[in-house]
């Protein structure tokens, strides 16, 4: 017997590479290309250093206030974590406690089957059709807890309001948790469906469309009574999660509406004029709904494209993994980002022959 035998091992979640040059096109991690509200900045300059010495407020109440206030919701139906990662870890202590498995699709964020070994938590990953779409009537089957994107990531696929709900109201005996990181870009979300549905739990971040990954902000909505239950895990765990800069460049980025819609239609516009080059390019690609593009060039490995990327520093996201070893997942950059992308993979096909 060593004390080794009592070291619990993990395979971790990968996330994407934080490369340390500055001269590198970084379309891997689903970052917004654009800086955050200018308030965000005047907030964090009327913050006084002084203030650091003291405990933040461990209910993050400003932040939650400006959510609830933002979704005409009841403070009581936020919990806001340290980026979304934090609420749905979370999240799958709280809600799936179940010795029946909790069900995800077979292509998803790649961090609920490291959540689910973490804590123990028995899982079944439910297949997508053949066009990478989420099959709602696959998830009326007995089970522990329902959990998905929308829009799905890599892929980008979004389902219908129509189908969320149906999934819900399919699982009145489970939680179903809704992963909206991408949903600000085009996607209809499932919000309206939480006072009608006690067991639905809508998740959302500051990551993608609000420009602050850095800072890690993500939040939950729900029933107050999925709320109490989170903030009981989580004062169970850590009290003061949201740092006193955190709360105040948070609260100050939702309260600047006009700058987030601007950010995110600017968004769309360069995913759907960068798809129509693509496609034009002999591209294929999911219906994207998310800041990303999810793509593959018939006849040549995902993982090529991926290296000659690379190679021009231009960083993309590449899985070795069955069905879609053949995909890149592309974050949409800045128009001349695209551009260069768009000449990049021209020079590519046209050397290899391709067009
Ligand atoms: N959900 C999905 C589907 C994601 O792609 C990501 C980004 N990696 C997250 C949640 C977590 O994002 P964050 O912790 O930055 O809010």
């Amino acid at each position: 017997m060593s004390f080794r035998d009592n070291i619990r091992q993990v395979v971790p979640y990968v996330p994407g590479e934080q490369p340390k040059q500055a001269d590198v096109i970084k379309l891997n991690t689903n970052e917004n290309p654009y800086p955050p509200s200018p308030k965000v900045g005047e907030a964090l300059r009327a913050l006084d250093p002084a203030d650091f010495r003291k405990y933040p407020d461990p209910a993050a109440g400003g932040l939650v206030h400006a959510i609830a206030e933002r979704y005409g919701l009841r403070d009581s139906e936020v919990f806001v974590g340290v980026g979304s990662d934090d609420v749905l870890a979370m999240c799958f202590q709280t809600f799936f406690c179940s010795e029946k498995p909790v069900l995800f699709p077979d292509i998803t964020y790649s961090f609920y089957d490291v959540w689910a070994d973490l804590f123990r938590i028995p899982y079944e990953r439910i297949p997508l059709d053949g066009s990478f779409r989420i099959v709602p009537e696959d998830y009326e089957k007995p089970n522990g807890g329902v959990i998905f994107p929308n829009p799905n990531a890599p892929t980008g696929v979004l389902l219908s309001l129509e189908e969320v709900e149906r999934i819900v109201a399919s699982n009145p005996d489970s939680v179903v948790i809704v992963d909206e990181a991408y949903i600000d870009f085009g996607g209809e979300s499932a919000l309206p469906l939480i006072r009608r549905y006690q067991n639905l739990v809508v998740v959302q971040t500051f990551s993608k469309s609000r420009s602050m990954a850095g800072v890690r902000i993500g939040f939950a909505m729900a029933d107050e009574e999925l709320i109490r239950a989170l903030e009981n895990v989580k004062y169970s765990f850590n009290s003061y999660t949201i740092s006193r800069p955190a709360l105040a460049v948070g609260t100050a980025s939702i309260k600047d509406e006009a700058y987030f819609r601007d950010c995110c239609r600017r968004i769309c516009a360069t995913r759907d004029e960068t798809a129509r080059a693509m496609r034009a390019m002999g591209f294929s690609m999911t219906d994207s709904a998310s800041n990303f593009l999810f793509v593959s060039y018939p006849g040549i490995p995902g993982g090529d494209l991926f290296a000659y990327l690379r190679s021009k520093r231009i960083y993309v996201r590449w899985w070795d993994k069955p069905v879609i070893r053949d995909y890149l997942r592309i974050t949409v950059g800045t128009d001349d980002e695209m551009k260069t992308l768009l000449a990049a993979l021209g020079e590519y096909l046209k050397n290899r022959g391709a067009v």
